[in-house]
């Protein structure tokens, strides 16, 4: 066996804005069956965890939301780990849940809270947490992804807003999800393998394959949602494995 561990993606490896990529379903009965240990680990803030695992469980995935590594939930508790209490959430409101400790305070926050505000985006809101910002709150950005695939095309994802907070602020900011290595970590520690022998699975070249093997993870990239031929130019290790769909990951795994 190739693999002791898996960490997956969601949107574009096991399901997309349409529906699920045939053959996912079986693909995790497959790693279940052989007792390898898996979670899903996700930069969306479109939903929190009790939701993704009924989007799951409706592509056949049963899987319980402690599994479910999302990006809001690293950002949390980043937060909480540094004391801070008043926060501006940039994030589609579906992910306050995951910020329930906090107060939101969009004036004077401690931290301006970056993730994909999709359609939400004015001018009004980016400026307020540029003025906050300039104020002295920190950046944090749930996840700096270029686009996504909504199933009508590619969508500017949080990564170019970020961006622009960054250039008006000249600052860097915290990035939270995919690909930092802190991240992968905690996946891993909960993962309980050997970090050469887990497998990092997903659709984006950037942020599993690259983001995977930052983390010291095998990494599997797979030609659905956002994969792009073109990103893997820009790799100095290519993945181990580029599969058509995850529904190949067994055979490749040899289980
Ligand atoms: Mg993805």
């Amino acid at each position: 066996m190739r693999a002791a561990a898996c960490i997956i993606d969601i949107d574009g490896t096991v399901v997309t804005s349409t529906g699920p990529i045939p053959g996912a379903a079986g693909a995790i009965a497959a790693l279940e069956r052989a007792g390898i240990r898996y979670v899903f680990a996700t930069n969306t803030t479109r939903h929190p965890r009790t939701v993704l695992a009924a989007r799951l469980a409706s592509a056949g995935i049963d899987v319980e939301p402690e599994r479910i590594w999302t990006a809001p939930v690293a950002a949390a508790r980043w937060l909480q780990a540094r004391g801070v209490t008043r926060v501006s959430l940039l994030l589609p409101s579906a992910s306050f849940e995951e910020f329930s400790g906090f107060e939101v305070d969009d004036e004077r926050p401690e931290a301006v809270v970056v993730g994909d505000l999709g359609r939400e985006w004015t001018f009004d809101r980016l400026n307020a947490a540029f003025l906050a910002l300039r104020a002295g709150a920190v950046l944090v950005a749930i996840q700096k992804n270029r686009c996504w695939n909504d199933g009508t095309g590619l969508k500017l994802d949080a990564g170019p807003f970020v961006a622009a907070l960054e250039y008006a602020t000249g600052r860097t900011a915290e990035l939270i999800g995919k690909p930092a290595a802190a991240f992968f970590e905690t996946a891993i520690s909960f993962l309980q393998a050997p970090r050469e022998r887990i497998v990092v699975v997903g659709d984006s070249v950037e942020n599993d394959v690259k983001g995977g093997h930052d983390a010291g993870c095998q990494a599997v990239a797979v030609r659905t949602g956002s994969f792009r031929e073109d990103d893997l130019a820009a790799l100095a290790r290519p993945p181990e494995a580029i599969l058509a769909t995850i529904a190949a990951l067994p055979d490749w795994l040899g289980i």
